[in-house]
């Protein structure tokens, strides 16, 4: 019986990738609260958007809804990373509701920012994606129609202010850096005067998974993104890689999804997982990749994270 070795195949893998300090904060804040005050603990949206994650809090014995109007009054109910407007605690607050708010603490940055804007007679722009719920959160800190969305260069040079020498703009914390720049560099054309975030709001997590993908991507035949496909951050990263010059990529839930025909005749394959992927499904795609090839697995890692994000009082008293 003649025995055929497996094909060679290496594996560059991005870091940092998945979970960031923010996604870390909300599943333990799921976690904590599920401790203290047992099942079940509603909360309002998935908490991140990854699907494994909220299925692993779900057999735990939270309960996912859209709405706080879903929530019974005597269940505590918390409010997803990507922050909310204004009215979901002024609900929960109105019907007596005990409420955790798991909104990344970069996210709450952004609505500072927006209200101070506001409070300064700025009138404010959002660069972001049409209805994702960090967009909606942050439109929701202040009176509708204050904020108004950007999503494009076309729409950064056709937007027309009341008063152009008053205009702020913020950003989703999670978009692509080199797209975001573009259109930043549209409106400061245009408003020269334009008031800017002091520091980027695309957030350290969302920039550094960027910097490894472009690290890897000229490299790589393929390059496979573990995340699901409601995840800003993810989406951006197989946009980024393809834009930095991979082969072919691709966002994958797990290693389930992975399709044979994708890898056939690949020598270099890059892996990373954006920002709500746990890294069980990394390592779980590695090895469904081990199964077919002799694998060599090489970590690039361009920059080291050390962020980690404080939890509510009422958690860790
Ligand atoms: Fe916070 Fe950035 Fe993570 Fe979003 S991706 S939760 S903004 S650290």
């Amino acid at each position: 019986m003649t025995v055929t070795a497996k094909p060679p195949l290496k594996v560059l893998l991005a870091s940092p990738r998945g979970f960031c300090a923010g996604v870390d904060r909300a599943i333990q804040i799921v976690e904590r609260a599920i401790e203290k005050y047992g099942a079940p603990v509603y909360v309002r949206h998935e908490i991140v958007h990854n699907r494994h994650v909220v299925g692993r809090l779900k057999a735990m014995g939270a309960v996912f809804v859209e709405e706080v109007s879903e929530a019974p009054e005597d269940r505590p109910i918390i409010f997803s990373a990507h922050g909310v407007p204004k009215t979901v605690p002024a609900e929960a607050k109105s019907r007596k509701m005990l409420y955790l708010d798991a909104t990344c603490p970069l996210v709450s940055k952004v609505h500072v920012e927006a209200q101070k804007h506001h409070d300064a007679g700025r009138e404010i722009v959002l660069i972001g994606h049409a209805g994702h719920p960090e967009v909606v959160g942050t439109m929701g800190q202040l009176p509708e129609g204050v904020v108004r969305l950007i999503e494009t260069v076309e729409d950064a040079e056709a937007f027309e202010p009341i008063d152009a020498a008053n205009v702020a703009f913020v950003t989703q914390t999670t978009l692509s850096v080199d797209d975001t720049a573009e259109i930043v560099a549209a409106l400061q054309r245009r408003f020269p005067g334009i008031a800017t975030p002091h520091k980027e709001d695309i957030c350290y997590a969302t920039t550094n998974r960027q910097d490894a993908v472009k690290a890897i991507a000229e490299a790589c035949d393929v390059l496979l993104v573990i995340g699901s496909s409601n995840s800003s951050n993810s989406v951006r990263l197989v946009e980024v890689g393809l834009k930095a010059g991979a082969g072919a990529a691709y966002l994958i839930d797990n290693a389930a999804k992975l399709e044979p025909a994708w890898i056939e005749g690949a020598r270099i394959v890059g892996v990373t997982a954006g920002a709500s992927a746990p890294e069980l499904l990394v390592q779980g795609l590695i090895s469904r990749l081990a199964e077919d090839f002799e694998v060599t697995v090489e970590e690039v890692a361009p920059t080291r994270e050390t962020v980690t994000f404080k939890l509510p009082r009422v958690l860790t008293a």
